[in-house]
C-alpha cells in the first residue's frame, strides 16, 4: 500500500456553518480553541499553550471528518488526512515509518492539520492488540506527537467511534488536549442538517411542507444518513425525468435508508 497519508488532501469548501446538529457550546469552544491556534504568540503571553491534539469521537457519519476539514480551513492549514488502518502493516517497521513520514511532511507545510480517522486502529490500547508491530507503530505516533517545537504549527486531529478502545498514553494532555463528543443529532440538529442538504435542491411543495416532520421522524439517523436520503431522492427524481424531488422520492429514500440498503440502492441507479 502506498503511503498516501504523506501527501496533502484537497480541502473541500467546508465551514462550521455546513455542519449541523453540533451543540452551539461545542462550536463556540472549538472556535475559541482555534483562536488560540491562530494566535499562538498572544496566547502564550497570557499563559495559554496552543493545543496540540484534538479528539473527536462519536457514532459513524456524525460529521467528525467534516469538522476536521472545517477546522483546517478555519486556521488556513494544509490538510493531511489518513485512516488508522493505513498504518497497520504486517511488515516490520512500515507502520512506524509511515507515521514518521506523515509528520515530517506536515512539518514542511506548516500550518498543517494531521487528521487520522478511525484512530483506534493505530492508537488502540496496547494490551488489547498484543502485537509487537502495532506497539511499535503506536510508540512512533507518541514520539511524533511529543515533537516539541517541531510541532509548533501542527494540529493533530483524531477521530474514532471507539474512544473506550484508545490507549491512555495517547489520550494524555499534551498529546490530546481537547476531546469533543460528536453525537447523533437531535430533532433540532436533524432539521439543521436537512436544511444543509436540501440547499439548492429543487423540492416540490409537499416535500418542503414535510421537512419539520421528517426531522421529527428520523430519530437515530446520522448526518450521513440524512445526506444520503436526499441524494437517493434526487437520483430517483432524475431517473424518472423530473426536475423536482417529490414526496414519493423522499418516502422511497426513507424506506431504503431504514432498510439499511441505501448504498446498494444508490449503485442501482
Ligand atoms: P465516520 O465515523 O464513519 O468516519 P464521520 O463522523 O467522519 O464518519 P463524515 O465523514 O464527516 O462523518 O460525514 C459523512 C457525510 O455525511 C458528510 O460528507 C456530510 O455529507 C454528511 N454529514 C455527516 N454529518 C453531518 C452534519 N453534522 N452536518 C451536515 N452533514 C453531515
Amino acid at each position: 500500500m502506498k503511503n498516501s497519508a504523506a501527501k496533502t488532501t484537497p480541502l473541500p469548501n467546508i465551514t462550521m456553518d455546513d455542519i449541523g446538529g453540533i451543540p452551539i457550546e461545542m462550536k463556540e469552544e472549538i472556535l475559541q480553541t482555534l483562536s488560540i491556534v491562530k494566535n499562538p504568540k498572544r496566547s502564550l503571553q497570557v499563559g495559554i499553550k496552543p493545543p496540540k491534539g484534538i479528539l473527536l469521537y462519536g457514532p459513524p457519519g456524525t460529521g467528525k471528518t467534516l469538522l476536521a476539514q472545517a477546522i483546517a480551513r478555519e486556521i488556513g492549514a494544509a490538510f493531511f488526512s489518513s485512516s488508522g488502518a493505513a498504518f497497520t502493516e504486517l511488515f516490520v517497521g512500515v507502520g512506524a515509518a509511515r507515521v514518521r513520514s506523515l509528520f515530517q511532511n506536515a512539518r514542511k507545510q506548516k500550518p498543517a492539520v494531521i487528521f487520522i480517522d478511525e484512530v483506534d486502529a493505530l492508537a488502540g490500547k496496547r494490551k488489547a492488540h498484543g502485537s509487537e508491530e502495532a506497539e511499535r507503530t503506536l510508540t512512533e505516533l507518541l514520539v511524533q506527537l511529543d515533537g516539541g517545537k517541531d510541532n509548533d504549527g501542527i494540529l493533530f486531529i483524531a477521530a474514532t467511534n471507539r474512544k473506550d478502545m484508545l490507549d491512555d498514553a495517547f489520550l494524555r494532555p499534551g498529546r490530546i488536549d481537547f476531546t469533543f463528543n460528536v453525537p447523533l443529532p437531535d430533532t433540532k440538529g436533524r432539521r439543521e442538517i436537512i436544511d444543509i442538504h436540501t440547499k439548492g435542491k429543487p423540492l416540490s411543495g409537499d416535500v418542503v411542507a414535510s421537512l419539520d416532520m421528517l426531522a421529527e421522524s428520523t430519530s437515530g439517523f446520522s448526518g450521513a444518513e440524512i445526506s444520503s436520503l436526499f441524494e437517493t431522492a434526487s437520483r430517483r427524481a432524475v431517473r424518472d425525468g423530473r426536475k423536482q424531488i417529490n414526496k414519493s422520492d423522499l418516502d422511497f429514500a426513507i424506506d431504503r435508508t431504514i432498510l439499511g440498503s441505501t448504498s446498494r440502492s444508490l449503485n442501482d441507479f
